[in-house]
């Protein structure tokens, strides 16, 4: 198991040199995630390589236009393809009204169901929770409703220690070795010790995606030592008043929240469309936080043992 962000576009605003609006692919254990759904998400899914029948699960972080501007199409061309089975879609508060009344003024009925939640505002919720992974969402500080989520997965179990098994299992041994217990004779001596016949459980990973969001201490408490963060990084530190008024966090603060999280490594985007090379950017986040890259579309980071 393990995690990979691919990213499909990492601007703020407006398109830039050749940058586009915000949008990921996460797949856990052979299921896909999109995150956000900018205008041109479509184009982009084409060009690296997505497909858009595999995606189950649609997360929108909040109702500004380059976070959600291509998510009437996306859901248009899945129904235009002969898509049938269902999609959830999890999103701000508003969302499902956005929806209905594109439809209605459409005469449109998708082929498919739409299972559509709206996550509340300033508390953390379990949106999703699968057999491998759950995500929650995080509770971001922005000038409108806003959410990051938290992909996290669940502890591995036991694996076998082949090396040492030459008999078979049945069903109920293999269950209970993995489970950590030893399996016993009916007589009550041991037939197989836990310790000698499995190894410890693969890593298991998470990985923190935190949106448009002002700089804010709270946000350490919801993503504390997660093996990848992805954070906004809008302005430099030059720009620190108009981040704040903004609500936007600048580079070195992104790398601040990074060390103040003790996470494993760092991926910035979101920037503006005022920066033409990003180098300059990505030296101030490394400056505060040095394992940080940034979301450059096409990228794709790897969270596996
Ligand atoms: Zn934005
Ligand atoms: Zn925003």
């Amino acid at each position: 198991m393990g995690i990979s962000v691919k990213i499909l576009g990492s601007s703020a605003a407006s398109f830039a040199y050749n940058r586009h609006h915000t949008s990921q692919i996460i797949e856990v254990d052979n299921k896909h995630f999109m995150i956000d759904c900018g205008e041109s998400t479509q184009l982009q899914a084409k060009k690296y390589h997505v497909k858009l029948s595999k995606i189950n699960h649609i997360l929108i972080s909040h109702l500004h236009g380059d976070h959600y501007y291509g998510l009437i199409g996306l859901l248009s061309t899945m129904h235009l393809y002969g898509r049938k089975h269902p999609l959830s879609l999890i999103g701000p508060p508003g969302l499902s009204e956005i929806i209905t009344i594109q439809l209605k003024h459409s005469r449109t009925v998708f082929n498919f169901p739409i299972e559509l939640t709206e996550w509340k505002e300033d508390v953390q919720e379990l949106l999703i929770d699968l057999p491998k992974l759950t995500i929650k969402s995080i509770p971001m500080k922005h000038s409108i409703p806003c959410a990051g989520f938290l992909f996290e997965e669940k502890p591995n179990l036991r694996r076998l220690n082949k090396t040492h098994l030459n008999e078979t299992l049945n069903p109920s041994e293999i269950k209970q070795l993995k489970a950590g217990i030893d399996v016993i004779h009916e007589d009550g001596s041991i037939k197989y010790l836990n310790q000698k016949f499995t190894l410890p459980p693969r890593k298991h990973h998470s990985y923190a995606f935190c949106s448009d969001t002002k700089y804010h201490k709270d946000l350490v408490k919801w993503i504390k030592g997660v093996d990848l963060l992805y954070h906004e990084a809008t302005f430099m530190e030059d720009m620190k008043e108009r981040a704040s008024l903004t609500y936007h966090t600048t580079a070195a603060q992104a790398g601040q929240m990074a060390t103040a999280a003790e996470v494993g490594k760092l991926i910035v985007g979101h920037f503006s469309t005022r920066y033409k090379d990003l180098n300059p950017l990505l030296k101030e986040v490394q400056a505060e936080f040095e394992n940080a890259r940034l979301a450059l579309e096409g990228y794709i980071f790897e969270l596996n043992e």
